[in-house]
């Protein structure tokens, strides 16, 4: 935009030229607004869910046949459990209350390291992004977006968000550790997948993708390496940062999928325009290099985005399911549909997909035809596409028939692939939440925990670890609001904690 020179006497009232906040300060803005609402439903929370554990506690107490003066004392000891995490919750935290363990992961914008948390020992995924980056990316948007929708998440099928704070360098986000790796790691294993594999994989990308749906957003960086494997080998869904706000009707979904707690109505309209990621890979089409996933995830690809995204015309939740059928289909077939050297021609032959939509023969003869039928329904132009009017068109398709779509039977079933050496989980958690760093037990656990994971070596450019915290009011901060922290005041447990406490003092 050019400059007007300042009010020219003899020209009419402007009223556009009149000083504008930034697109930036408008953000910051709006970022404030919402901040302040989410404060105030959490406090409401906060206190609804006080006065609940207290009636709860005064429901047990009655039980036990307890005498004034000691009811007073657990109502006292309730009261200090409360104080006490609510001064834990609002600790800020720095990288210095986590150890290194291993890098399991390097994007865009940043690491994925394996730590422990110094004070429980508990281990977490701590994804890692600088700010310089994204503030250049034009990414800060984005990133509220992505911790938002994993810190509102609260079900099976979405990495949960345990922590996120930041430093002046980088912004952090805890989540949980996924140790089955993700999807393109499996895949640059088994090459494809059977049919009634692919079958299973889909109906849990397909729960994933309708919670976070329901929570407001549309996705839209939908790929295999975004598609992480718990110790069972059952699929989460991570890396929202592309992740948009949009308004979807809630009658979309028909019943509300089980497991969620979010209000799909409560959602705002967003416009900021897709990133600009270019993928710069190179990958053959039988013989998968194994840098096919290192290329992926750390330039992004254009292999999984549906048609109406690239050409900008406007698009909605449906485009989340386009990715899903390119995903299928290299599940399938062992590569993706729209594959080239050159990622621009990805792009014009995603754009004229019919032209290049091709099936080998010997792969669909070994397929159903509900199988190929259901691919060919996410693999097309939004206006006819499955799920464009209601998730049931999507679970009811004949490919799924006789499935039960509860996310508890989804979960419990045997999945697929079981991760290497999910047996011993447990066992290295618990001998890394004790070992000390430099004992060579610890390093022989943390390489086994990271089976599953590439190796990366620590990079001199590597910047953890920032020096200023930054305040609550830090005004030149693009980032404010970011930090979260998924611990309450204690739970339900909380009081059955009180009592075994109590237990265990007498
Ligand atoms: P990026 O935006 O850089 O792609 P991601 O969030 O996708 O970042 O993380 C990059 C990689 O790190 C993932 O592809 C996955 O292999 C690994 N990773 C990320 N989060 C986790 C997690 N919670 N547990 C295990 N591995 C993870
Ligand atoms: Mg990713």
């Amino acid at each position: 935009m050019s400059k007007k020179p300042a009010a020219a006497p003899a020209s009419p009232p402007q009223p556009a030229a009149v000083s504008r906040p930034s697109d930036a300060n408008r953000a910051k803005a709006e970022r404030l607004k919402e901040m302040l609402a989410n404060k105030y439903t959490k406090q409401k929370e906060t206190t609804e869910e006080m006065s609940r554990r207290r009636q709860e506690l005064e429901e047990q107490m009655k039980g036990m046949n307890l005498n004034e003066a000691q009811k007073k004392k657990y109502r006292e000891e309730l009261g200090k459990m409360e104080a006490q995490s609510r001064r834990e919750g609002m600790r800020r935290l720095t990288t210095d209350d986590f150890t290194r363990l291993s890098i399991i992961g390097r994007g865009a914008f940043g690491e994925v390291r394996l730590v422990r948390k110094n004070d429980t020992g508990e281990v977490w995924a701590l994804k890692s992004m600088t700010k310089e980056a994204m503030v250049h990316k034009n990414q800060v948007g984005h990133v509220q977006a992505e911790r938002d929708v994993l810190a509102s998440a609260d079900n099976n099928w979405i990495v949960g968000l345990q922590f996120s704070f930041q430093d002046d360098i980088n912004l952090y986000m805890a989540m949980e550790f996924l140790p089955g790796g993700d999807l393109m790691s499996l895949l640059m294993k088994e090459d494809t997948f059977p049919e009634a594999a692919t079958k299973q994989y889909m109906a849990e990308m397909i729960q994933a993708v309708a919670c976070v749906h329901a929570l407001g957003y549309i996705h839209r960086d939908l790929k295999p390496d975004n598609i992480l494997l718990d110790w069972q080998g059952h699929l989460k869904l991570t890396d929202l940062g592309l992740s948009k706000k949009v308004e979807i009707d809630a009658s979309y979904f028909g019943a509300t999928p089980e497991d969620l707690n979010v209000n799909a109505a409560a959602a705002r309209l967003d416009t900021r325009p897709l990133p600009d990621r270019k993928a710069t890979h190179v990958r053959g089409q039988t013989n998968l290099p194994r840098d096919r996933k290192l290329a992926y995830s750390t330039v992004g690809t254009p292999d999984y985005i549906a048609p109406e995204v690239l050409s900008q015309k406007g698009y909605g939740p449906e485009c989340d399911w386009w990715s899903l059928g390119v995903i299928m289909y290299e599940c399938l077939v062992g590569y993706t549909p729209f594959y080239a050297d050159d990622p621009v021609m990805t792009c014009r032959k995603i754009l004229r997909w019919q032209q290049f939509l091709d099936v080998p023969d010997h792969v669909s003869r070994a397929l159903s035809p509900q199988c190929l039928e259901f691919m060919m329904s996410f693999v097309c132009n939004a206006e006819s596409r499955l799920g464009r009017t209601s998730m049931d068109e999507i679970r009811n398709h004949p490919w799924f028939a006789g499935l039960d779509w509860t996310s508890a039977s989804l979960r419990s079933a045997p999945a697929p692939y079981k991760p290497d050496g999910a047996d011993s989980i447990a066992a290295l958690l618990s001998s890394i939440r004790t070992l000390e760093p430099s004992d060579a037990r610890m390093a022989a656990a943390v390489n086994q925990l990271t089976a599953n994971f590439d190796d990366f070596e620590e990079e001199e450019t590597s910047r953890w670890g920032g020096q200023k915290k930054v305040g609550r009011r830090d005004k030149d901060n693009d980032f404010v609001g970011y930090t979260y922290s998924r611990r309450s005041v204690g739970g339900r447990e909380s009081i059955s904690t009180l009592f075994e406490q109590k237990a265990e003092g007498a």
